[in-house]
């Protein structure tokens, strides 16, 4: 579509200065200063009426009831770090000016904007020796990370990030401003952990705090060519770990960029990463048989700061073209960890950037305090692939992670982790729930979005 069509079409289908009038946040229209966004993952294809800088919930109520009277829809954006389109039919909401993040030290809570990343959690809550559950990166938003469930380094000690949620302010697609905690909003609260947007744009959480300043933790990376001996070992060593612990491994093809270090670049390197609460010479023990499995290139395993958190992955942090695909996976058989190595060892001639298996089960698998939408509780693994979408390789890497998955198919339990999946395709999102969680999210979305105002992006319906 051209410019002009598309403001042809702006005009026609909204009169934003009405909208000016009724928010104290900024909307930026097609051509204008603001609108473009790039965020994390830059696939996303991003050409709604409006994008909104919204100054409060205040703000987020009038959009979303100006859209349902324009009959358009509305997503939502924090830092881009999921892909998911918005078209001419939508506004999009960008989060980034609700920054609130106040530490109550005696409460162990922190109440947190819905723009805020991770690290400015981490940050506010270590002088009190304080940690919030967080994700393997830090730049990942905290109301984003929530509303799919959580998934972090610490996972198998501390279970699902959105556990610790004690309420939300939200806006539902009726337009409404409520509260939803155990006791008010019940489920609301509980399809806000674990359902993405799909019952409301939410603007402010407040989450417990577990106490945690130190921890043992970081990455052993191997040499490549030792991917089936570190692979097999670590399917053995994994399920032997104490619940102090986490791991997970990663097959990596790390480019020669600003901040991957030189001798991890532009080579092929298995990462064994690792994080435990326990005393720093019990975790050595524990670690101490991967450790000695081949020679390392890089030990960065020991004591660290909790602020450090994000060193464990070393994700990458700038916008990238990112293509992800993945599986939950019951079991790791010595034949899945061939089939494995087969897909994306150092004889296979993939494309694909990072290939990674997190051990799941510890806490996570408890039953949780308070019910959410988040399902999959028992999956052993996840298997997640990166690749970057550049020529001449784009359709390599969607045909290479495509061929994994399918050859990875006999150990997987067919579902997927909602954060996991950046994905608006119906049958995509489906495999994140089970029957009565669709149902029920799809019922409570018809109660609190009669229009379908937020019917767009990573929702169920
Ligand atoms: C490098 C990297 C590392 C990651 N590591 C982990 C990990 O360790 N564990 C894990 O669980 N996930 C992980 N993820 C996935 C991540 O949690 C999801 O992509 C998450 O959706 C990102 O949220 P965001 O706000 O940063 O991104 P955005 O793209 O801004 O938002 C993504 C989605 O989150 C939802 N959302 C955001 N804001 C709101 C809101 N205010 N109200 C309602 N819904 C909202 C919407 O569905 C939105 O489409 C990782 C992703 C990347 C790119």
């Amino acid at each position: 579509m051209t410019y002009q069509q598309h403001l042809t079409d702006f005009n026609r289908l909204a009169d934003l200065d009405g909208l000016r009038a009724k928010i104290r946040g900024a909307v930026y229209g097609p051509g204008e200063t603001g609108y473009d966004t790039v965020g994390f993952n830059v696939t996303a294809v991003n050409e709604p009426t409006a994008v909104i800088d919204v100054a409060d919930a205040r703000d987020v109520a009038a959009v979303i009831a100006f859209a349902g009277e324009h009959g358009m829809t509305v997503g939502v954006r924090a830092t881009g770090h999921a892909a998911i389109d918005t078209d001419r039919r939508s506004l999009l909401v960008r989060t980034g000016a609700l920054d609130t993040c106040e530490v109550d030290p005696a409460d162990r809570t922190a109440r947190v904007g819905a723009g805020v990343r991770w690290q400015q959690v981490i940050d506010a809550a270590a002088p009190h020796g304080l940690a919030p559950v967080c994700g393997s990166a830090p730049g990942v938003g905290v109301v984003g990370l929530l509303s799919g469930g959580g998934v972090g380094p610490l996972v198998r000690t501390f279970g699902l990030s959105a556990d610790y949620v004690r309420s939300f302010e939200v806006v539902t697609g009726d337009g409404v401003i409520r509260r939803a905690a155990p006791d008010e909003n019940a489920e609301l609260f509980w399809g806000l952990r674990g359902g993405k947007a799909t019952l409301g744009l939410i603007t402010e959480v407040v989450i417990e705090l577990p106490e945690l300043s130190e921890m043992y933790a970081g990455a052993i990376y191997f040499d490549g060519a030792d991917a089936a001996v570190v692979l097999d070992a670590w399917r053995v060593w994994a399920p032997t770990l104490s619940r102090s612990a986490s791991t997970s491994v990663a097959l990596m093809r790390l480019p020669e960029l600003p901040g991957v270090p030189p001798m991890l670049a532009g080579r092929f390197t298995v990462a064994v990463r690792y994080a435990s609460v326990a005393p720093a010479s019990a975790a050595a023990a524990e670690l101490a048989s991967i450790r000695s499995v081949a020679a390392p290139i890089l030990d960065a395993v020991g004591p660290m700061p909790y602020a450090a958190i994000g060193a464990i992955h070393a994700d990458p942090v700038d916008p990238m073209p990112v293509h992800e695909a993945g599986m939950l996976l019951g079991e790791l058989t010595d034949e899945a960890v061939q089939t494995l190595v087969g897909q994306a060892g150092p004889d296979a001639a993939t494309t694909l950037l990072m290939v990674e298996l997190r051990q799941l089960g510890g806490a996570l698998a408890d039953e949780p305090a308070v019910h959410s939408a988040y399902c999959h509780r028992d999956a052993a693994y996840n298997l997640h692939t990166v690749g970057v979408l550049v020529r001449p390789i784009e359709q390599a890497v969607v045909a290479d992670a495509d061929r994994l998955v399918d050859a990875m198919r006999p150990w997987a339990t067919g579902g997927r982790m909602p954060n996991f999946v950046s994905s608006a395709d119906p049958a995509v999102i489906r495999t994140c729930y089970d029957d009565d969680t669709v149902a029920w999210l799809a019922a409570l979305a018809r109660q609190h979005d009669p229009r379908g105002v937020l019917a767009v992006g990573q929702v169920v319906r």
